[in-house]
Formats: structure tokens, C-alpha cells, sequence
């Protein structure tokens, strides 16, 4: 039997949710549990905490930040498809809740949302046409 997040959790996704800091989490089993199920094309991704120190010591200004057009984070849900507007074909979605997934980090829309902690946290939504692909295998 699944718990309240009806998903299924790997050691492998509670060490990424970790890594990022994913503050959506599930009482039973750490898993990822987000409030809203997304539908269609939508997708809600919470992005990866910005380092500005690299693993070499080497410190990153804010404005060379900016110049990176794309951003990693994690799915925290997606919904199952939706209609490709210049093919008019409809497109599966292939993002799952847990995916490490890299995007254009100029095109999505923010939204505030209350996590199990009371907090309120900022987590983007988007097309999944604008998710560019998925990291396989994550280090990190
Ligand atoms: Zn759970």
C-alpha cells in the first residue's frame, strides 16, 4: 500500500530532495508530497538553491549568475500530456515527480505555495516544453 503522497520513494530521491532542499516532503516516508497535482502540459519544478561558491572555492558574482539561461531543479508534479500548438499533435509528458530536469529558466511563471512546515515557498510552473531534458543519474 502507497501512502498519502502515492508515490513511489527510493533512497536514490529522499538523498535529492535533501540536496535540494525540497521543502515539499512527505510525514511518511520523505517522499515528495506537493499540495497540487498538475494537469496537461503544467509543470511545477522547484529549482536548485543557486551556489555562488563552486566546488573550487570560486565565488560567483550575481550578475555572471544571470548570464546562465537555464536552470536545474526537480519535478514535483506534471501532468500527463498536452497539445504541441505548432504540430497540433498531442505530446505524452515524460516528467515524473523526483526527475532532476534542466529549463529554461526565463520562461516559467512563480507561484507561491505553503508547504507541510506552514511556509510559504516559491516553486515555478511552466510548459513541459520548456523543460529541455532530464538529467540522468544526478551527482550533483
Ligand atoms: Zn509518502
Amino acid at each position: 500500500m502507497r501512502c498519502k503522497c502515492n508515490l513511489e520513494t527510493t533512497e536514490a530521491i529522499i538523498k535529492l530532495l535533501d540536496k535540494f532542499k525540497v521543502p515539499f516532503r512527505c510525514s511518511e516516508c520523505s517522499g515528495i508530497y506537493y499540495p497540487y497535482r498538475a494537469l496537461n502540459g503544467v509543470v511545477f519544478i522547484w529549482g536548485k538553491p543557486v551556489e555562488t561558491i563552486t566546488a573550487g572555492g570560486i565565488h560567483i558574482p550575481e550578475i555572471s549568475k544571470d548570464q546562465f539561461k537555464t536552470s536545474y531543479g526537480i519535478v514535483l508534479t506534471a501532468g500527463k500530456g498536452c497539445e504541441n500548438t505548432k504540430t497540433k499533435e498531442y505530446t505524452e509528458c515524460e516528467l515524473t515527480p523526483g526527475d532532476v530536469v534542466i529549463y529554461d529558466k526565463n520562461v516559467p511563471w512563480k507561484m507561491q505555495v505553503e508547504a507541510s512546515d506552514g511556509k510559504f515557498y516559491e516553486v515555478a510552473l511552466m510548459n513541459m516544453f520548456d523543460v529541455s531534458a532530464i538529467v540522468e543519474d544526478y551527482e550533483g
